[in-house]
């Protein structure tokens, strides 16, 4: 049976790691994989994180499982975060999932359950695994047009026209925030825009959010989503809290519907515990706990935000930093884009065989794309990459 499995394509990004970790050269910089790294290019357990860590470790007396759903504490308070103001009370079932990925994943398989002919509306580009797990569960995928190579930021009049093609019933999936892999987000204007026309065509949203915090701000990050929520019927979201707890190998996240009455939550709820069940059972509780105890208690909370705030500060003056750079070098504007986008990417808009030279002759690795992790560099290494992005004639 086994003789019958056909390699795997590797993994693009998982080879350009290995490639920048057999690179001799001492200057050279990973951007390449979707981590934040701070100025000394360390992943930190953030100091929240370590203190609910210690507090777990000391009361939790039992190791028992929780509920198919994870602990609904848990899914009241990141719900919370991400829905403020919009939050549904009656309207809204939630489940823990392993990660922000598997929130992704048993949201498709939701639509698959409910919907199996709706086909999945992907920006162009996305998130690599958005079309790879759509495929593998068998959705249909169709594209629409969402970034503007020529500005660096977001053709809206191609999205909505691509999107106003889209059938009764298809599922729309948007980036919550620092769209990845290009930094170019919806304006507050667009978010009602495309909320209006997906309440026009009777589409679902499914809105995955893996940023909330690195782009301009927690609330600020998800006023767009609640926008569209207090708007359409129905929703989907996807939450992660790989990376605005970078609890990463914790696989912490959320899958949430939002259903169109009270009587429709139950139902929906219980696909979804359903749904869990047959893939994994139990969602894993630590990274949730821990989670559920910063977002609880206000010191914690606050120390949390504090840090995360700190990151993403950090985040934008790199960015500043690089267009000023970029601004010296070319006498031109033409990369002011990199301060515009928000998050922790940016896609250069450079070709595959620029991003080539730039690995060969400036020791620069990013991903094929041009996908640039802006949390790989530091103040001493955005002048090496300016020099390196002229250099390779971006
Ligand atoms: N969505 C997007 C757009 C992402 O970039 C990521 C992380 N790379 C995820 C979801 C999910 O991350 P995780 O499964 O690690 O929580």
């Amino acid at each position: 049976m086994l003789s019958a499995l056909t390699p795997q394509a590797p993994d693009k990004i998982l080879a350009l790691m290995a490639a920048f970790r057999e690179d001799p050269r001492e200057a050279k910089i990973d951007l390449g994989v979707g981590v934040y790294k701070d100025a000394t290019g360390l992943t930190p357990v953030m100091r929240a994180v370590k203190t609910a860590e210690r507090q777990l470790v000391e009361a939790q007396d039992t190791k028992v499982y929780t509920g198919l759903a994870g602990d609904p504490v848990f899914a009241d308070a990141l719900s919370r975060l991400v829905l403020g103001d919009a939050w549904p009370a009656d309207r809204l079932a939630c489940v823990a999932t392993p990660g922000g990925t598997s929130a992704i994943r048993q949201g498709l398989e939701l639509i698959r359950m409910a919907a199996p002919d709706a086909a999945l509306w992907l920006s162009m580009p996305t998130w690599p695994n958005h079309p790879a797990i759509a495929n593998y569960l068998g959705v249909p995928v169709r594209e629409y047009r969402y970034f503007d190579a020529e500005t660096g930021g977001v053709d809206f009049a191609a999205m909505m026209d691509d999107l106003g093609r889209a059938a009764t019933g298809d599922v729309v999936m948007l980036h919550g925030c620092c769209h990845n892999p290009t930094g170019a987000n919806l304006t507050l204007d667009q978010w009602d825009a495309v909320a209006d026309l997906i309440v026009e065509r009777d589409l679902l949203p499914f809105v995955d959010i893996a940023y909330q915090g690195f782009g301009d701000g927690l609330d600020a990050d998800a006023a767009g989503l609640r926008a569209l929520v207090s708007k359409v019927p129905e929703a989907l979201i996807a939450a992660s809290c790989s990376k605005n707890f970078g609890i990463y190998r914790e696989r912490t996240g959320l899958l949430m519907a939002i259903a169109p009455s009270a009587k429709r939550r139950q139902v929906t709820q219980g696909a979804m515990a359903a749904l869990n069940r047959l893939n994994f059972s139990f969602p894993p509780d630590h990274g949730a706990r821990v989670v559920q105890m910063i977002l609880t208690d206000d010191t914690l909370r606050a120390d949390w935000a504090a840090e995360l705030e700190d990151v993403r500060k950090g985040m934008l003056s790199l960015r500043e930093a690089l267009a000023t750079a970029l601004r010296a070098r070319t006498g031109s504007d033409r990369f002011g884009f990199l301060a515009a986008h928000r998050g922790m990417f940016s896609l250069l808009g450079a070709t595959p065989e620029q991003v080539e030279v730039m690995r060969r002759d400036h020791g620069v690795y990013m991903v094929g794309d041009s996908r640039m992790n802006i949390a790989g560099l530091n103040a001493a290494t955005v002048p090496i990459l300016a020099d390196a992005i002229v250099a390779a004639g971006v």
